[in-house]
């Protein structure tokens, strides 16, 4: 019997980990961090029987705690090697931008490159005598990854972040899963329907396009990884024209090069090479200015205005009714993004700002909605019990019941729960 023990992300968004045990051997999936005031890591657990580390995707709430682990050189980390170079870029940034609240240093974080063990998809690869993994497409981010463990006659799946539609930037999870016992699901937008995505595109670029015939400049807060270059990729398929400058500030730069770097992982390397070639890199507070008076578009972090150079570009820009602020993922409540939606007013350095600004909300998301996560779940053969895990807690409640509606076993795990496979 493998015990698998649920280690975080129970009910909650952030810190994702998951441990399983099988006699003497044990392997873990994720070790992410929740970023609070003080960073939150998944429970602890002896790690002397430890075989490897496998992860799903670069995301912080999945890889930020993976240096707490990687202290031994006998360890191995399993990853794509995209998730391994887009991982080491988030982690060196997390450092930078708080350093004193982390419990690792910088050379702990330069282990992960060295202890990977790149592992493409659909490769089956044996960890110690008692498990094998294997990694499945999850179409979220490039490089992204379900994990599939078989331990003895047993097989779990654990889904991480998965998008079931093809995207600008990402082909979709991988359809026609094999058969599993146990899974292990996000539920982020278990609650969501959205509309079509190429609505939503549409829809966005017409934001934008208004915005720039009336002489304004369009403030895209966006993250780092993933959503800014689904948004360069937006704008390369519905041809913005080229008198307008896409400007592309942070770390989306660096993430940039990775994904060039790996072309295998994102649905159109073409397409995307193209995207990059039309933006113009923000290198210091001089080029901000310039892309300010310049105006046109500009793709800053943090993607709810939560800090990074999008506060600079916020304070310049939101008094002038030309301009507008498109936000493109889910403002988690009590973040800037939340506030500058529900009164158009939002508190930046803890200062109110009136905004003159249009502001304008469009969901281009990475990951399922409701009907997505089920349509890729109810068709895992094998009648699997799920499990539930990665939102809020009405949205994982709501997964399993729409799981349960259907005769399909399903539950809702709390933190440290362990069930015996
Ligand atoms: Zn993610």
């Amino acid at each position: 019997m493998v015990r698998l023990t649920f280690l975080g992300s129970c009910r909650e968004i952030g810190r994702s980990g998951f441990h399983l045990q099988e006699h003497n051997e044990s392997i873990l999936i994720d070790y992410g961090v929740k970023l609070l005031e003080n960073p939150v890591f998944p429970s602890r657990v002896p790690t002397d029987d430890l075989q490897g580390i496998a992860l799903t995707h670069a995301h912080l709430d999945h890889s930020g705690g993976l240096p707490l682990l990687l202290t031994h050189d006998d360890v191995s980390l399993f990853c794509t090697p995209a998730t391994r170079d887009l991982s080491t870029v988030l982690l060196d940034d997390m450092y930078e931008l708080s350093k004193a609240r982390l419990p690792f240093s910088g050379k702990d974080i330069a282990r992960l490159e060295r202890q990977c063990q790149p592992t493409a998809y659909e490769e089956t690869i044996p960890l110690g005598r008692h498990f094998e993994i294997t990694l499945f497409n999850a179409g979220h981010i490039p490089g992204s990854a379900m994990v599939s463990v078989r331990c003895d006659t047993k097989r779990i799946l654990f889904t991480g972040d998965f998008n079931s539609i093809e995207t600008q930037l990402n082909a979709g999870a991988r359809k026609n899963l094999p058969k599993h016992d146990i899974v292990v699901t996000e539920s982020t937008y278990a609650q969501r329907v959205n509309p079509k995505r190429e609505e939503i595109e549409e829809e966005f670029i017409q934001s934008v396009t208004e915005t720039l015939q009336r002489g304004g400049t369009v403030l895209i807060p966006a993250f780092a990884v993933g959503r800014s270059q689904e948004i360069m990729c937006i704008f390369e398929k519905y041809n913005l024209p080229g008198k307008y400058t896409v400007y592309v500030d942070g770390l989306a730069r660096k993430v940039n090069e990775v994904v060039i770097k790996h072309p295998g992982y994102i649905a159109s390397p073409q397409a995307f090479e193209r995207a990059v070639e039309r933006t113009r890199i923000v290198y210091d507070d001089r080029d901000r200015f310039t892309a300010m008076k310049k105006g046109g578009v500009i793709i800053s972090p943090a993607g709810m205005l939560k800090g990074g150079p999008s506060h600079l570009y916020f304070r310049m820009l939101h008094d002038d009714p030309r301009n507008s602020i498109v936000l493109v993922s889910f403002q988690i409540p009590g973040t800037p993004g939340a506030e500058l939606l529900a009164k158009r007013k939002v508190t930046v350095n803890n200062k109110l700002f009136d905004v003159a600004a249009d502001v304008r909300f469009h969901h281009l998301s990475s990951h399922s909605d409701a009907d997505g996560l089920m349509d890729v779940l109810e068709k895992i053969p094998g009648d699997p019990e799920f499990y539930c895990v990665h939102g809020e807690p009405d949205s994982c409640d709501a997964l399993a019941e729409k799981l349960g509606n259907i005769g399909r076993r399903a539950h809702v795990p709390e933190t440290n729960d362990a069930i015996e496979v």
